[in-house]
């Protein structure tokens, strides 16, 4: 498995011997991140050899992302470069295969026109690839498939969501260090106006919780020490009515051996104050809280469909840091939604001000084909939309700041997660509260607690120094 890079590949490196060679490319979120290492472990766990370079693979599996539509053009756009990168460098073409949210929602029509591709296989339907990929690169039809702008061989759409399908990456396909992915559900039942996951991932289903306990349990064996619970709205877990998600992480806080919890991505409705209980007083859990407001507005709120208000959101805040020591929040906004007024944006101003997050992720609404929402005129014109988008992350950057430089000299623990990309030598950390450390002149393995002062910051990340114990 590798996600998407864009380094050139390694040519002096050969194929491992086995089977035919595939290769994993990964767009989007944390979920694709997950499947991806699912994928690999599926088509492992069937004889294919996994190769981290499009030029020494006999197929290439693009696991792609449809929340906006610079995500997919991007995916179509690779399709004809891994063609033409073959192609210069004298390649037989790969069978190229589109998984993922794209196979979901644009289904067959991948397999037509210039770009189309030899395989669609949406996001329940992995198990199938063994045998489409069979078919495809099997023993003497090695890369035989389409050349550019045909497809010569016949290939397959398979998509659809089933309820049973939950797939369980194997824990020995990634490594130890950081923090582990394990899905508890997939799919979502809200029904955000702007949001195209329930039609691509399908109804929320989840994974049972012995599951999930096993595969932590895994994850602990093999050296892991902290996990990710991942779903596209974790805080909505519910098993047989019988246990919800605080209940979850008590049990998964009860695994020895495993020291830290995170998850992504809460929803501000389903943050009930018992779950901000569990998580205060399980000292696994991180008191980073990634739950999205996505806008100020009450009016904005109503027609986005996100079952509450500023108010409310803002109680959950304020509960969150009476009960969870420490706790600190992200979320993502999107500015110039249908309907929204230079009002409804200071409104959203006022609440980042107010909540005084670590870090968001702010976006220009772009309607989305198929959305409830592209039924609303998208009628704030775009230079309205940069504008508030430029002011949105001029207000975070000066929350940020201060609180960054307030930070400075304090001692904090933070876990190493290996080499750092620069400068050369230092290891990178994280903290409990997600904030990124850059520490020179150690040398820890990754997985190892350090005390640090912090000495400084650029962008979301601080530099520091060891404390000497
Ligand atoms: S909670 Fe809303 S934004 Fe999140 S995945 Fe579900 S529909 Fe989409």
């Amino acid at each position: 498995m590798a996600t998407f890079q864009n380094s050139l590949p390694d040519l002096t490196k050969p194929a491992p011997a086995g089977g035919p060679a595939i290769y994993v490319e990964t767009y989007g979120c944390q979920m694709n991140v997950y499947d991806s290492q699912a994928i690999s472990g599926v088509l492992e766990g069937a004889g294919y050899r996994l190769v981290d370079n499009e030029l020494v693979a006999d197929a290439v599996l693009l696991n792609t992302c449809s929340v906006r539509e610079h995500a997919e053009h991007k995916v179509i756009s690779r399709v004809g470069e891994i063609r033409h990168r073959r192609l210069d460098a004298d390649l037989p073409p790969a069978v190229i295969g589109i998984c993922g949210c794209m196979a979901e929602r644009l289904g067959d029509d991948l397999r037509k026109g210039p770009r189309a591709v030899d395989l669609v296989v949406g996001v329940d339907n992995y198990d199938a690839l063994p045998r489409l990929l069979g078919a495809l690169v099997g023993p003497g039809i090695v890369g035989t498939t389409a050349k550019p702008g045909t497809t010569a061989k016949p290939g397959a759409t398979v998509t659809g969501h089933r309820q049973d399908a939950h797939y369980v990456a194997p824990p020995d396909l990634y490594p130890t260090n950081g923090s582990h992915l394990v899905t508890i559900h997939k799919g979502c039942d809200y029904k955000c106006t702007y949001c195209i996951v329930p039609m691509t991932r399908g109804p929320q289903s989840e994974k049972a919780p012995e599951v999930i306990l096993a595969e932590i349990g895994q994850i602990v064996a093999g050296g892991g020490r902290e996990v990710t619970l991942l779903g596209q709205n974790v805080t909505a877990y519910r098993w047989q009515d019988s246990l919800d998600f605080a209940g979850l992480l008590e049990q998964v806080a009860a695994i020895d051996g495993l020291e830290r919890i995170r998850f992504l991505t809460g929803h501000p409705r389903d943050m009930h104050r018992h779950l901000m209980d569990a998580i205060g007083r399980l000292d696994k859990v991180c008191p980073w809280l990634h739950v999205p407001a996505q806008s100020g507005s009450d009016a904005v709120l109503r027609r986005m469909k996100r079952l509450y208000t500023a108010a409310e959101y803002l109680d959950m805040v304020e509960y969150a840091q009476r009960v969870v020591p420490g706790v600190t929040f992200s979320s993502d906004f999107i500015v110039g939604f249908p309907g929204e007024t230079d009002a409804d944006f200071r409104a959203t101003l006022d609440l980042v001000r107010r909540v005084k997050y670590d870090q968001i992720f702010s976006f220009k609404y772009s309607e989305r084909p198929g959305v409830p929402a592209a039924k609303l005129a998208d009628d704030v014109p775009l230079e309205a939309k940069k504008d508030r988008l430029a002011e949105l992350m001029d207000v975070q950057q000066e929350i940020w700041t201060a609180a960054a430089n307030a930070h400075v000299g304090a001692v904090v623990t933070a876990v190493c997660e290996g080499a750092a990309r620069r400068p050369a030598g230092a290891i990178r950390l994280r903290t409990a509260n997600n904030r990124k450390i850059v520490v020179t002149g150690m040398d820890v393995a990754p997985g190892a607690a350090l005390t640090v002062r912090l000495t400084g910051w650029e962008g979301t990340t601080f530099f520091g120094e060891p404390v000497p114990a």
